[in-house]
């Protein structure tokens, strides 16, 4: 009986394993599709310095408008894109326009010149883009500084090859670009790499933020976190910050930059401009 019962589970996984396979096929080749034909887009987040209220950067998010199922969700097509190498077109294009971005920009409005704009860089890309040569020819194709580049990584992107990952990143530092360490907390969060890797800033994962107004743990959690940042001469942005309870909260805590929905949610870049023209005066 258990026999026939193992049987059955199997075949009843093999055939949604196969309905999903379909699905993700299409999706590979409409995912395909959509970076050749430029149907990516960026969103950009503002990125806010919480003592001043002045936006100092914007994470730049990438969405999908799939012509038949409508808005795909990052968290559902970035790692398609990771397990096909579609991640690799899609990273270039994200820096690329990103980096245009701040330099249209900064040709249109005093006042940016320490401005950046942050990139979302996954763990495959490390392992498989040449990244630095990525980032030199960004750099010269859009005319912005160095140092006007933030690559946000995840601890995943160190682990697989440490040395590699640690030659890679100091390879983009001498180029300008600084580093932040995001979703910070979530992952393996090993001490050693704050120690062994050259990052300028850490990203407080939402999940700790989000309830740093009920519950004591997270504060404390955090509270170390920005001491140990400050220690280590890194800055500290805090991820979602949805209430003015939890801005406060994390003002008091030392950490000095934030996002989230209650400063903006993530804006197509007309309305990024928008905000950019009202935050400057
Ligand atoms: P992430 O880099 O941690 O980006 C922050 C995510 O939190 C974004 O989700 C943003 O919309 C969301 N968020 C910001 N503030 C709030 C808030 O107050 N409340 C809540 N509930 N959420 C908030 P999004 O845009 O859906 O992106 C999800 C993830 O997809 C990103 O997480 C990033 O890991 C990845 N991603 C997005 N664009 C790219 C890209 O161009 N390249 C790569 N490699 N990954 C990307
Ligand atoms: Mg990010
Ligand atoms: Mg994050
Ligand atoms: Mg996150």
């Amino acid at each position: 009986r258990s026999k026939n019962l193992g049987r059955s589970r199997t075949e009843v996984f093999a055939r949604d394993t196969h309905i999903v396979r379909t699905g993700q096929i299409q999706l590979e080749t409409d995912l395909r599709k959509a970076i050749e034909n430029e149907e990516l887009e960026l969103f950009y987040q503002p990125i806010i310095d919480l003592e001043q209220g002045r936006t100092i950067a914007f994470e730049a998010l990438t969405r999908w408008h799939h012509p038949e199922r409508g808005f795909v969700s990052p968290v559902d097509f970035i790692p398609l894109a990771e397990d096909t190498g579609l991640i690799l077109p899609l990273g270039r294009w994200a820096m690329l326009e990103s980096c245009r971005q701040l330099r249209a920009w900064q040709s249109s409005f005093a006042g940016t010149k320490d401005l950046f704009v942050n990139v979302n860089m996954s763990a495959v890309q490390f392992l498989q883009d040449d990244i630095p040569a990525t980032v030199a020819q960004c750099l010269k194709e859009t005319g912005i500084q160095g140092r006007n580049l933030r690559l946000e990584l995840t601890e995943s992107a160190l682990v697989a090859d440490p040395d590699g990952a640690a030659e890679c990143l100091h390879a983009i530092k001498r180029l300008g670009p600084t580093l932040a360490l995001d979703d910070f907390g979530t992952g393996y969060s090993s001490l050693n790499y704050l120690n062994n890797f050259p990052i300028d800033c850490i990203k407080i994962d939402r999940s700790f933020v989000g309830r740093v107004d009920r519950d004591d743990q997270s504060a404390k959690i955090i509270r170390i976190i920005t001491m140990l940042a400050d220690t280590l001469k890194m800055s500290v942005v805090a991820e979602g910050i949805e209430n003015s309870e939890q801005h406060m909260m994390m003002r008091s805590l030392g950490c000095r930059y934030g996002q989230g929905f209650l400063f903006s949610r993530p804006l197509p870049k007309e309305e990024a401009t928008a905000h950019l023209k009202a935050s400057l005066k």
